[in-house]
């Protein structure tokens, strides 16, 4: 697994915004669909593309277009639909699936509670968009299901990521004894804060993503 922290000025100061106890949902959700959108320009680096040309009006120009089939966009619900914006608006002709696990908040164990995922992902990229990477469960479930069904890349964005649960997300798809090689997944995060508190969540952090994005239910 690969770890990219997004070191960018830009970055830093939404997610400082994105932190304070003091922003107010309206702000909180416009940060985090732009926070979203420039961790995609990172993740979306090695998105797999076939080359082309066009006619200018000139001449002829060689490029690149988005390989088929199209990029497969899942957030992880509730907090990951917060983040679907920020990331279609960069990549618009994307499919998007649903994956719905809700934490338990004793055990902290992940389980699953609807899944709309394609069956086959063979040669897809995949994205998943999950705020918080705090113990790591939710994001080694909704990977594997990727994995499971064949996805070419899956590339996990979150807005902040735990040292603890990366450090699990990389056990959970390393190489394995006799050196087969682990699934290819990245973590693309803004900042890898300090460590999970005794509930689970991420200190400093910025709190409950779900409830700041769409209040408490
Ligand atoms: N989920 C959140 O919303 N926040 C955390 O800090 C951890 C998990």
């Amino acid at each position: 697994m690969r770890t990219l922290v997004v070191d960018h000025p830009l970055v830093t100061h939404k997610l400082t915004a994105l932190r304070d106890a003091a922003t107010d949902t309206a702000t909180f959700r416009s940060l985090t669909a732009e926070l979203v959108t420039l961790l995609a320009y990172e993740a979306t680096r090695e998105i797999r593309v076939q080359p082309v040309s066009v006619t200018t009006p000139v001449g002829v120009a060689r490029g690149v277009k988005l390989a088929r089939p199209a990029p497969l966009i899942v957030p992880v619900l509730r907090a990951g639909i917060g983040m679907l914006d920020g990331m279609i608006r960069l990549l618009p002709m994307a499919d998007v699936g649903f994956v719905g696990l809700r934490r338990d908040e004793e055990s902290l164990v992940a389980e699953t509670y609807a899944d709309r995922l394609p069956t086959d992902l063979t040669d897809r990229d995949t994205f998943v968009l999950d705020p918080m990477l705090a113990t790591g469960g939710t994001l080694i479930t909704a990977i594997s299901m990727l994995v499971e069904r064949g996805a070419a890349s899956v590339t996990a964005i979150c807005l902040l990521a735990a040292p603890e649960g990366l450090r699990r997300v990389e056990r959970a798809f390393a190489d394995d004894a006799a050196g087969a090689p682990g699934i290819p997944v990245v973590v693309v995060t803004a900042a890898v804060d300090e460590r999970l508190n005794e509930r689970g969540y991420i200190v400093p952090g910025l709190g409950d993503a779900g409830d700041r994005l769409f209040g408490r239910i």
